[in-house]
Formats: C-alpha cells, sequence, structure tokens
C-alpha cells in the first residue's frame, strides 16, 4: 500500500512530490502521456522566482525530478484508466490493468491544448498545423502564419511567432478579443500583426503533404474566401485532462476539477494540484504552488488516519 499516489509530472505534481517526499512519504509519481507537462513545450521560462536569466522550460522540470528523487520519490510511466474508492483508501487501474492501492491521492494531470475537430486539421496535424509556437515557430523563419483565436494564449503566440514569421494574422470568431487589455495593445501595435475579425475555419487546405491555406467563412456575411498560409497556430484555449474522474470526483461545468482552497476535492484523501484544477491562471508558480498546498494537506490527512 501507497500512501500518496501523485498523478502527473507537470510541475504541480512535482512541486508536491519534492514536498511529500522531503515529508518521508514515498510518493509514487505516475508520468501520462504528456510527460513534464506544458512546461516541456515551452522555450524559455523568464518569470519563475530566482532565474533572473530565465531557465528552459523542460530543464525546469528536469531539475524538479531530480529533486523529487534526492528525496525518495519514485516514477511510474502509465496511464491511469479508473480510480475506485474503498474503506479508507483508493485502488488506482492503470492501463496495462495492474493497480495500485494508496491512502491518498494528488490529482495533477494538468490540462491539453483545444483541437478544432475537423477532419483536415486531424490530416496536417504536424505538417502545417501545431498549437504550440514556442515548439514550432522556427520552422516559419520569413513565412507567413495564421494564430486562431482571440485570448491571451493567442496574443502570446502571435507575438512570438513575429520572431520567426513574415506576416502573423490572428484569426478570431467573433469581433472582440476576450484577452488582457496589455496583451492586445501590444498585439494590435505590433506591424508584423494583422487581424481577421467574425471568421470561422471551415477547413485547413492543403497540397497533401502541407498546409497552404484556410477556408474561412464570415459569420455575419457568410461569404467565404480562401486565405493562404504556411503554418496554422491554435490558440483556442485548454481541454482539462479529467476523461478518468467523471464518476469518481466533482468537476465544473468545464470539466475542471472542484477544490477548495487547501486543495480538497469532493473526495477526502483526494486533493488537486496544478492546471487540472485552474482555468484562470495557469502560471507555473501558481501551479506550483497549489502542488505544495496539496502535499501539505495529503500529510494533515494522512496523520488523521493512521
Ligand atoms: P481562452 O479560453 O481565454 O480563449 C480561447 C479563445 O479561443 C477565445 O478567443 C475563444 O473565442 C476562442 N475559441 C475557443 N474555441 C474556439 C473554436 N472552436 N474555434 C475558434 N475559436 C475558438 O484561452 P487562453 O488559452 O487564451 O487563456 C486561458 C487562460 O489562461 C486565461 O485566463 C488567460 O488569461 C490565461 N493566460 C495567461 C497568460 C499570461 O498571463 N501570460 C498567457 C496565456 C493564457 P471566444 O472568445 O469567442 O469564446
Amino acid at each position: 500500500m501507497e500512501s500518496l499516489v501523485i498523478l502527473g509530472t507537470g510541475i504541480a505534481g512535482l512541486t508536491a512530490a519534492i514536498y511529500a517526499a522531503r515529508a518521508n512519504l514515498s510518493p509514487l509519481i505516475i508520468s501520462g502521456p504528456e510527460d513534464g507537462g506544458q512546461l516541456t513545450l515551452t522555450s524559455d521560462v523568464e518569470n519563475f522566482p530566482g532565474f533572473p536569466e530565465g531557465i528552459k522550460g523542460p530543464e525546469l522540470i528536469e531539475r524538479c525530478k531530480k529533486q523529487a528523487e534526492r528525496f525518495g520519490a519514485k516514477f511510474k510511466l502509465a496511464l491511469v484508466e479508473k480510480i475506485k474508492q474503498k474503506k479508507d483508501s483508493f485502488t488506482i487501474t492503470l492501463d496495462d490493468k495492474t493497480t495500485l492501492d494508496t491512502k491518498s491521492i494528488i490529482i495533477a494531470t494538468g490540462a491539453s491544448a483545444r483541437w478544432l475537430g475537423i477532419p483536415s486539421e486531424e490530416k496536417y496535424r504536424g505538417r502545417g498545423v501545431s498549437t504550440c509556437a514556442t515548439c514550432d515557430a522556427a520552422f516559419y523563419k520569413n513565412k507567413e502564419v495564421v494564430v486562431i483565436g482571440g485570448g491571451d494564449s493567442a496574443m502570446e503566440e502571435a507575438n512570438f511567432l513575429t520572431k520567426f514569421a513574415n506576416k502573423v494574422t490572428i484569426i478570431h470568431r467573433r469581433e472582440k478579443f476576450s484577452a488582457s487589455v496589455i496583451m492586445q495593445k501590444k498585439t494590435l501595435s505590433n506591424p508584423k500583426i494583422k487581424t481577421l475579425w467574425n471568421k470561422e475555419i471551415q477547413e485547413v487546405l492543403g497540397d497533401g503533404k502541407k498546409v497552404t491555406g484556410v477556408k474561412l467563412k464570415d459569420s455575419k456575411t457568410s461569404k467565404v474566401e480562401e486565405y493562404p498560409c504556411h503554418g496554422i497556430f491554435l490558440a483556442i484555449g485548454h481541454i482539462p485532462n479529467t476523461g478518468f474522474l467523471k464518476e469518481f470526483v466533482n468537476l465544473d461545468e468545464k470539466g475542471y476539477l472542484k477544490a477548495d482552497n487547501h486543495m480538497h476535492t469532493s473526495v477526502p484523501g483526494v486533493f488537486a494540484a496544478g492546471d487540472v484544477q485552474d482555468y484562470n491562471y495557469r502560471q507555473a508558480i501558481t501551479a506550483a504552488g497549489t502542488g505544495c498546498v496539496a502535499a501539505l494537506e495529503v500529510e494533515k490527512y494522512l496523520a488523521g488516519h493512521q
């Protein structure tokens, strides 16, 4: 029987692992399909305290893993299929059908990028359609790209892409961005960025090998047009990785894990950390902070269940 199983190896899960391991709980951390979480998809992290010159996202994750291992954390690569509550413990079923018994759980499974869900997007995934400008922008040196979305992520991606691409067009389905005012200002004043309002993506166009453009429908006039581009960057939000939790613990209407300020979920002994329970802030430092809170709460919970 494990004392604590942590689901997720993003910055939230790893911070929880460091704290729990230092408290002698020997936590077992399950790395899912996106090992290391979203920080492994970023380049420079410039706003994590303590790194005045910035640090690469993957390096920050690697350092946290080492730090957790130093205090006795154990890692296992697997996909969790379901969790069942027993009297004072939980049974976790993994994708290879093996099971793990544990007294407590921290869910830190994060959120993954949302896709449009049209067949042509699937066809050109990785061949011109991307959800990560920091990963793929360098492929578009002196080319023309579009960014889909109107939130802070779309603004951030568009600005980043201007370091490489000749022209960046933000395509938004409404006539107003939802991004913060400061991000909007920065974006709209960038001479390399153009905006198309009220346009829905109907189809990703390509030559069979790579993207050549997008087919757009104007939501006001219904006019359909083709807009040429070499790359398409989706920044239309994230979906929390909670599909396997539906029957087990309370989720909100968007599918995010419901947790109180102490990271307690609706099930005693099950705690939350990071983006899986946070739609608003989604920052490395807030994810790390909630990981710390969750681990401290696990300690208290286990002390009361000796
Ligand atoms: P948001 O949910 O804020 O924005 C998603 C955008 O995508 C909206 O413009 C939405 O349009 C559009 N959209 C959603 N679905 C579709 C679709 N199917 N087709 C076309 N467009 C679609 O997500 P973000 O990732 O931008 O931001 C999430 C949170 O993270 C926010 O709270 C944000 O402030 C924060 N964030 C903070 C950053 C920072 O501080 N540096 C950086 C990035 C994010 P519509 O408006 O019409 O719904």
